[in-house]
Formats: C-alpha cells, structure tokens, sequence
C-alpha cells in the first residue's frame, strides 16, 4: 500500500505563499505515513514546469525547508511508498515524472497494484518505450504518455481501461491535478476543501489533519480533472457498477481516524470487536489489545463480553509497524523490540488478546509467549478478521500464499503453533456485517480466494526486477 494526496489552489494564495502547497503536502503524507514508509516524495508546479523531491526514508526525514522552497507553486502532490510492485530502492520512489514531446510533463503517485504491468511493459517495449524503474507505476505513466490524444484527458480515457487490478492515482501537470480510482475502487481516495484549494488524499485523516473539509469519495472508475474551474469528471470507467474496496483497509490498513466510503473506521472496528465477542467468548478476567489497530476492536469486545478492559502490551510508537517492515527477518526480531508487557495487569489473568489479522505467524507466537513470561495465566487469542488463506495482487504486500499460516494450517493447528489457550477468528459475515455494508461492495479475496478480476497467481513484487 501507499498514500497519495495533492492539492490545486487558487493563484492568489500562491502569490500570497509559494510554498503553501507543498507545505500541505508534508502535512498530509504526515497524516499517510502509515501506508508507507519506505520513501516519500512531492512534485510541485508553478503552472510552466514540475519540480519533484523524492528521497527514501519516513516523511519527516525526507524533506527539509529548503525543499519547500524548491516546490514552490500553487499546486503539488506527494506520494509515500511501501512497494507492492518493484524493490525499495530510490529509482521506484515517487512521484514518477514522465515526459511527452508535445504534452509536457506528468508527475504521478500510485496507491495499488497494476496486475497486468508486465504485459504493457512488453508492448510498451516492442514500440520503443525505454524504462527506468522496476515499478508498475512507471509502466502506468509511460501506458498514459504513449497513449493517443491531444490532451492529457484523451490519454488518460484511452490508456486507463488497458489497465486492471488497483490503482488509485494522482496526477499533476503544470495545469491540472487529476485523481483517478480503479474501475472497483480498490484503494480509497478522498475529495476536501480549505480555503479555496481542492485537495485529495487516500485517506481523509489527511484532509483532517491540514484543516481541509472533506467534500466526497473519488467514485469508483472516476478521472477527475482539477484546475480553476474545479473538479470535472472526464472519465466514468466503472460501467459494470460492481464495486471492490479493500475490505482490509476497515481491518487494518487504515487510519482508524479515517472515513472509508462515508464509513467510521473505529466505529467498524469497535463493531468487529463486538461481533467477535459473540461468536467466540471466553471465560477471562481481561481484555486486552494488540497496539495499535486492535485497540477499538479491544474495545467493542470487551464492552459486549463484560470482561474489562485493560492495556497489557505497550507499543514503541518509535518502531515500524511489523507487518509493513519489508523483510521476513526484521518481522521475527520486532517483537521484542516493539512490545513491552505491563506484568501488573497480566499476572495471574485470563487475558483475551485482540489482534486484528494473523499474517505469517510470525507475531503471534511471541506475543503470546510475551504475555505468559509476563505472567498470564490463559492467554485467549481473538483476530478480528477471518483467516488470511490466500494472496493479494492488489496493493497490499502481505506475503506469498505459501508463506501465510493460514494456508497451511487449519485453526487449531495455528493454535498450537502459536500457543494460545483458545483461538477464534471472526466469520466473513460478521467483518462485512461490522462495515454495515453488503458483501458486494468490498474485495475479500485474501479471505475468500474469488478476486474480483482474474490474476495470475505466481505474480510476485519483482515481477518488473526481472525484465531485460
Ligand atoms: Fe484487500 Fe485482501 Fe482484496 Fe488485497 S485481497 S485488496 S488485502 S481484501
């Protein structure tokens, strides 16, 4: 996954400010920082050409005040990364610039997967198009640059459908920004207001945290195009109206902060957690979470099992989040070094423990030996989602299918693998009933194995490291 923002204002506060917007920006991708935190990067105009910073690190260690200097202009758009396609490396970090003889120049920031991106490298390659990155972002700009159409609009309406799988875009020229969601809008992407200036951001903790008031949901298959005039739809690609938000993003991805489709993601959570307590109670004296994205459904669990609730795990806010540190080794050392156990609370407990998803197994285990070093006395393991069994392809590098645990054991072989005294995951029906929308309106394919558009299941990151 990945965060993308940007921003189009009116000219008089970029005379008034240049560095305005792409001030916003840091702010912003601040705000988006736990969708990636590998690079970061803004692309800046001020209405003749792009200026673009981009370094590897967390946002903050990114970007300096001379930089903002550099991206001065009244309209910018950043992206932070975590690679679903292509290695960490600076070449891969965004935003991607590419440039036509006749359009100019096009910065953008993808949030999501293109499945079919080796596909249109090839055919880009066949007629000439020269790469420079292992992402299937690049192939997403270079499809749009070599495109016919004598506007960015006609390319954008002819090279968009040629692709499938996720992608929520922002892009910026010198004169307009665009953003753009996949034909199911996989990934969520958010329309705002502040003073004048329209704003868009994966996620609205963003538009919250720069003062922005939020407008809409970029829809579904919607291109929008926004420059003084406002926000125009130039392209509708969802025809087949069915819809695919990642219904993970409700579980985990997403700031708990955030408003997924008009939806409360701590109040999902909070409801994930009741419901679990309904189809797996347990006899305990404590509920506690995993910290940070299981502390509402900690909550909703313990205020409809009765049991109280209490902190027994404190995170190292310093330490990335496990699931999104990049290598299999760093996981199996975080633990320890991102948990300490409050012994005051677990001794002599029943503890339910409240996770939100159980990926590799690599976690689980240690917490639960963590919890019992620290003197608990039954340790009750409760995921608020139902068992990880198969891969994504859609922006979300979770693991290779042979490398999740649930694909390879059944519930009571986790269990034991782990540790647990007791193990209960929650139903499919109950996570989508928790959203309080219908099964129809969300990808789940992690959980189910139906994608919603067809994949090629051997598909891997590096699929692009390995073309010539
Ligand atoms: Fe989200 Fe899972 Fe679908 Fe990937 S497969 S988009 S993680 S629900």
């Amino acid at each position: 996954m990945c965060g993308v923002c940007g921003i189009w204002s009116p000219p008089a506060r970029a005379a008034e400010d240049p560095t305005e917007a792409a001030r916003l920006m840091f702010f912003s991708l601040y705000a988006l920082q736990h969708r990636g935190q590998e690079s970061a990067g803004i692309a800046a105009t001020d209405g003749r050409d792009l200026r673009v910073v981009r370094r590897m690190g967390l946002v903050g260690q990114v970007f300096s005040e001379p930089d903002l200097g550099v991206l001065g202009g009244r309209a910018a758009m950043g992206h932070t990364r975590y690679s679903t396609t292509g290695s960490s490396k600076i070449q891969n970090a965004q935003p991607l610039v590419v440039r036509d003889d006749r359009l100019g120049e096009l910065a953008i920031g993808h949030n999501g997967n293109c499945i079919n991106a080796r596909e249109i490298r090839d055919e880009l390659g066949a007629q000439g198009a020269r790469f420079v990155t292992s992402s299937d972002t690049e192939v997403v700009a270079q499809a749009i640059a070599s495109a016919p159409g004598a506007s960015w609009d006609d390319r954008l309406r002819h090279a968009l459908p040629t692709l499938a799988g996720a992608w929520s875009l922002v892009i910026l020229t010198p004169a307009a920004l665009y953003a753009v969601r996949d034909p199911l809008g996989v990934r969520p992407l958010s329309l705002g207001r502040r003073d004048g200036a329209w704003l868009v951001a994966s996620e609205t903790c963003a538009l919250d945290t720069i003062g922005a008031e939020f407008v809409r949901d970029v829809e579904p298959g919607e291109v929008l195009r926004i420059d003084d005039r406002g926000p125009e739809r130039v392209a509708d690609l969802a025809a087949q109206g069915r819809r695919g938000l990642c219904i993970f993003e409700h579980v985990y991805l997403a700031s708990a902060s955030s408003r997924l489709g008009g939806v409360s993601v701590y109040a999902t959570r909070e409801r994930m957690g009741e419901i679990l307590a309904e189809e797996h109670p347990a006899q305990a004296d404590a509920v506690i979470p995993v910290p940070d994205s299981a502390i509402p459904a900690a909550v909703g669990y313990a205020r409809r099992s009765g049991i109280p609730f209490h902190e027994g795990l404190i995170k190292n806010r310093y330490i990335g989040r496990t699931f999104i540190q990049p290598s299999d080794e760093l996981r199996r050392h975080n633990v320890a070094l991102k948990y300490n156990a409050l012994g005051d609370v677990l001794e002599g407990r029943r503890v339910v423990v409240v996770d939100d998803s159980i990926v590799r197994g690599n976690t689980s285990g240690p917490i639960v030996d963590l919890l019992r070093r620290h003197g608990a006395r039954e340790v009750h393991m409760r995921i608020c989602s139902p068992p990880i069994r198969h891969a994504c392809y859609f922006g979300v590098d979770m693991a290779r299918r042979g490398e999740l645990i649930a694909a390879r054991l059944s519930v009571e072989e986790i269990r034991r693998h782990i540790g647990a005294d007791t193990l209960g995951y929650l139903s499919l029906e109950g996570m989508v009933r928790a959203t309080g929308g219908t099964a129809d309106e969300y990808c789940s394919a992690c959980f189910t194995g139906e994608y919603l558009v067809p994949v090629q299941l051997e598909l891997d990151k590096s699929v692009l490291e390995k073309v010539p």
